[in-house]
């Protein structure tokens, strides 16, 4: 079994821009969220249990996820949200053990935004991995990239775990403060410790 990293952080705090360089080192990376729109895209595998709990008004006509309108509900109804995830994370987990028994590389980094506010996958991974940069940094970059407004944004952030209770629970921090040059350079130094750790075990 490969040496297992759970990659998290807050909103827009450079997640994906590190996975992407641990990519691009060779390392496997595996994308939780990616995993659960390939499951609620059209006929996914967690359509039809959609269908069933929440109707079929969240059901678009080409057979997929209302992602617009689910996420509408789910922000306000907490009784919803826990029931999409419960029909979502046990097959998020399921595909995400089936690609970590598919890989050949040493270690796999497995980006789970919301790993420290779940108790899901928290036995699954060995270290977690925090990619972390100052709030405002989260806003500007989080705007730059989506359509969401600061009030959105702002939103989100209350509802993740603070920072500082994020960066108590990490193993290893990237410093996401600075440029992109600057978060490579810290992804290749963690990619050398990951390959001896891998080595080790
Ligand atoms: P989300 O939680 O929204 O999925 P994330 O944690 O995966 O976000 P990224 O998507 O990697 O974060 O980064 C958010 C945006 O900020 C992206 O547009 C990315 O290109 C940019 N970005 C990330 N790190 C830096 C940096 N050091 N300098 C400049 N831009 C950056």
């Amino acid at each position: 079994m490969p040496l297992i990293i759970g990659l998290t952080g807050g909103i827009g705090s450079g997640k994906t821009s590190a996975a992407k360089f641990f990519a691009a080192l060779g390392a496997s990376v595996i994308d939780t969220d990616e995993i659960a729109h390939e499951l609620t895209q059209p006929h996914g595998a967690a359509i039809s249990a959609i269908w069933q709990v929440f109707g079929e008004n969240f059901i678009t006509t080409e057979g997929a996820l209302d992602r617009k309108k689910m996420r509408s509900l789910v922000f306000t109804d907490s009784a919803s949200r826990q029931k999409l995830e419960a029909i979502l994370h046990p097959l998020i987990l399921m595909e995400a053990v089936r690609r970590i028994t598919l890989t050949s590389s040493p270690y796999v980094i497995m980006i789970v935004p919301l790993l420290l506010e779940t108790d899901d996958y928290r036995e699954m991974v060995q270290r977690i991995l925090v990619t972390d940069c100052d709030k405002q940094k989260q806003v500007v970059r989080t705007m730059a990239r989506s359509k969401l407004g600061t009030q959105e944004v702002h939103a989100i952030m209350a509802a993740q775990i603070t920072r500082q209770k994020r960066l108590q629970q990490a193993d290893d921090v990237i410093v996401n403060d600075s440029t992109l040059a600057h978060l490579q350079q810290q992804v290749e130094a963690l990619h050398q410790k990951y390959l001896a750790l891998s080595s080790e075990s």
